[in-house]
């Protein structure tokens, strides 16, 4: 009989960590939203389509993203330095494209779409968190969408296929795949891989992943679902 392979955390290879997402947590921002994927916490504030500051940034014909990532310095075991990293600079522009890709940024020429994401408790996947959060923050602020951004990691831990890396496993990992998609469409918007995986492997990391992104989704949609249900209630 073969034993299925039990993850650091009590979860088996397939599993996500336990989801929380929360819309419209900041009353000052056009959007927000607070989302927990296991003890990976992450507050994302969106602003626009507003006029955009320094004007000389207007695109003629589409709105521009701008999306700073931020960890909190209390963020980590070991207290970040406030200032921005390189790797805070790289993932701010990895979530933008990402996130881009699914705003009908034509609709609004010479505006700007301001994202800040801050990273309150990073324990793994913090950029697919993030993307998470965002897509929310997005529907929120009332931003025209194509579709849901849904973001999950699998990777390659003890030579077993797994999904959602902590930060404990991700630490170790033979390979670390983020990927984000959006489902209706059928469409990558982000896919980054780090570490070795034969061709069999990422063929079997990127159907998990699909899954993954496919639950996460069905909890963004619950998510929002809830939100309006609960204001048309209110006007009705
Ligand atoms: P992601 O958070 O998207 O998985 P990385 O693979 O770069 O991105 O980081 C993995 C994890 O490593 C993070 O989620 C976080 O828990 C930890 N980490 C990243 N940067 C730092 C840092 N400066 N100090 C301590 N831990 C960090």
């Amino acid at each position: 009989m073969s034993t299925e392979f039990i993850r650091v955390d009590g979860r088996l290879p397939d599993q996500l960590r336990p989801i929380k997402m929360v819309v419209g947590v900041l009353d000052r921002a056009d959007g927000s939203a607070y989302v927990e994927q296991g003890n990976t916490k992450v507050l994302v504030a969106v602003y626009g389509p507003r006029e955009i500051h320094p004007k000389h940034q207007a695109s003629l014909d589409s709105a521009i993203v701008r999306c700073r990532y931020h960890m909190a310095p209390f963020s980590t075991k070991e207290r970040k330095t406030p200032a921005p990293s390189r790797r805070e600079v790289e993932l701010s522009k990895v979530i933008k494209d990402a996130l881009s890709q699914a705003i009908f940024l034509e609709n609004f020429p010479r505006t700007s779409i301001d994202i800040f994401i801050e990273v309150l408790e990073a324990d793994g996947g913090t950029r697919c968190a993030s993307i998470n959060a965002c897509s929310l923050a997005l529907a929120n602020a009332g931003i025209p969408l194509r579709d849901l951004v849904s973001s999950v990691a699998v990777g390659k831990y003890k030579g077993h296929i797994v999904l959602d890396l902590n930060d404990e496993e991700d630490e170790v990992a033979e390979a670390d795949m983020p990927i984000a998609i959006m489902l209706s469409l059928n469409k990558i918007t982000l896919l980054q891989v780090n570490g070795v995986l034969t061709e069999e492997e990422f063929k079997q990391a990127f159907n998990l992943a699909v899954k993954g992104s496919m639950e996460i989704n069905r909890v963004q949609r619950e998510t929002l679902r809830s939100i309006y249900a609960s204001i048309k209630g209110e006007e009705d």
